[in-house]
């Protein structure tokens, strides 16, 4: 299913339950500004190549627009729509101040090199830099993206509105990054994962986890999940998949992919069919790569009893029906990868403050947002009798329909 009408269709949903007067449904879902530009730059060999770059504003209610830029083959306006419309719910969701964006390129980042995809960073960036700010919008990393990325647009932006740290987050430490963010997202999935499996009496200790995608977010989740005694026993990534039912030794991994070995060469673990990943046996199964990978197609065939949503909408509403009459637990995208854009907060107040934090206080700070937001989204699912995804988009959507009621319309 387009992931536009997906994402639209559970928004519809929790405005249904909330009740929300029809008017401000649409207004909600309509985004505040949708962006295309076209970046053409010289290639290393002199040829030129041209990409079609998108930032989609979707929310300011509750402040400054935030998101991800990624870079990807399969961005399209429909796929950036519906991440611009996630990242509204999901800065509500974790409650803090501000509003949903999100931008792509489409483009491989692996067929281009650095010095291209610097020059495409900044062509990009000087077509958008009137649009984003420290109090409008403010970019982040995400898939295909890194904090080098982050450091050329800031340092392309500096030069039309003098040096402005604070207008990205995902930056290098170097250049006012916090310590803790490029962890961020996966930690905050583990502790997602944990407030998620003690109501069940459960924790990660001693429970089997497949993880796919094994980038940013699916590598920190399986270091963290190592750590605390978790076994991993299948991942995967573009280049193929592992197992190892004894559980796989995930710091060996990284190491192997530090030193610059492909996923699918690794020897500790026999090879799988990458396709069985995500119906493999296991209790908890963690989508960390692209959107729509559960669908009706292996829906059925899930064998996990949690589904962790690391990366962004990772299951189709048909895949949501099929899986809950299983009794299969998912933890949604909007609540469980929030950590990330959660930790850019951080980031955003220590530029803003001139105050570094220490890294002990980042993942305190971080783990207290990740709790709160969960007791929230449990008691939406009390007063809304409804699942943990309409308990988060419920929570999401009204603080931002309250924000808007309250700022009202008047010309
Ligand atoms: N790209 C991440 C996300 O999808 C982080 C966004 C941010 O830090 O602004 O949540």
């Amino acid at each position: 299913m387009n992931s536009l009408v997906a994402t639209s269709r559970n928004f519809r949903q929790a405005a249904r339950l909330l009740g929300l007067d029809a008017k401000l449904e649409k207004s909600l879902l309509i985004p505040f500004r949708e962006i295309k530009v076209e970046c053409t730059i010289p290639k290393d060999d002199g040829s030129l190549a041209s990409f079609i770059g998108f930032r989609v504003q979707h929310d300011n209610a509750r402040g400054p627009m935030k998101g991800g830029i990624r870079y990807h083959p399969e961005v399209d306006p429909d796929e950036v729509n519906a991440l611009a419309q996630l990242m509204t719910w999901k800065t509500a969701v974790v409650n803090i101040p501000y509003g949903g964006a999100k931008g792509g390129i489409g483009c491989a980042p692996g067929e281009l090199t650095n010095s291209e995809l610097e020059r495409l960073t900044r062509v990009f960036t000087q077509k958008i830099h009137d649009l984003i700010g420290i109090h409008t919008d403010v970019p982040a990393p995400d898939m295909g993206t890194n904090a080098q990325t982050m450091a050329w647009i800031l340092d392309e932006y500096s030069k039309f509105h003098g040096h402005s740290p604070a207008v990205v987050t995902g930056k290098p430490i170097d250049l006012g990054g916090s310590l803790g963010r490029d962890a961020a997202t996966g930690r905050g999935v583990v502790f997602a994962t944990e407030a998620l499996l003690a109501e069940y009496g459960k924790s990660i200790s001693g429970l089997t986890f497949v993880i796919q995608g094994f980038g940013n977010v699916g590598s920190w989740a399986a270091k963290l999940i190592h750590e605390r005694g978790g076994k991993v026993i299948a991942i995967g990534d573009v280049s193929g998949a592992l197992r190892n039912p004894n559980g796989i030794d995930i710091p060996a991994v990284i190491k192997h992919k530090a030193e610059g070995g492909v996923l699918k060469d690794f020897k500790g673990a026999g090879a799988m069919d990458a396709n069985e990943l995500l119906v493999h046996e296991c209790d908890v199964l963690m989508p960390c790569a692209l959107g729509g990978v559960l669908n009706r197609g292996n829906a059925a065939d899930v064998k996990a009893k949690y589904i962790i949503e690391a990366a962004n909408h990772p299951t189709d509403p048909e895949a949501d029906e099929i899986l809950s009459k299983k009794g299969v637990v998912i933890l949604p995208d909007i609540y469980a990868n929030a950590g990330g854009v959660t930790v850019s907060y951080f980031e955003w107040v220590q530029n803003i403050q001139g105050f570094m934090w220490d890294e002990e206080k980042v993942n305190m700070e971080l783990q207290k947002y990740m709790s709160g937001a969960f007791k929230n989204i449990k008691g939406m699912c009390k007063t809304h009798d409804c699942n943990l995804r309409m308990g988060a988009f419920t929570l999401g959507v009204n603080r931002v329909a309250r924000a808007t009621l309250l700022r009202g319309w008047e010309a």
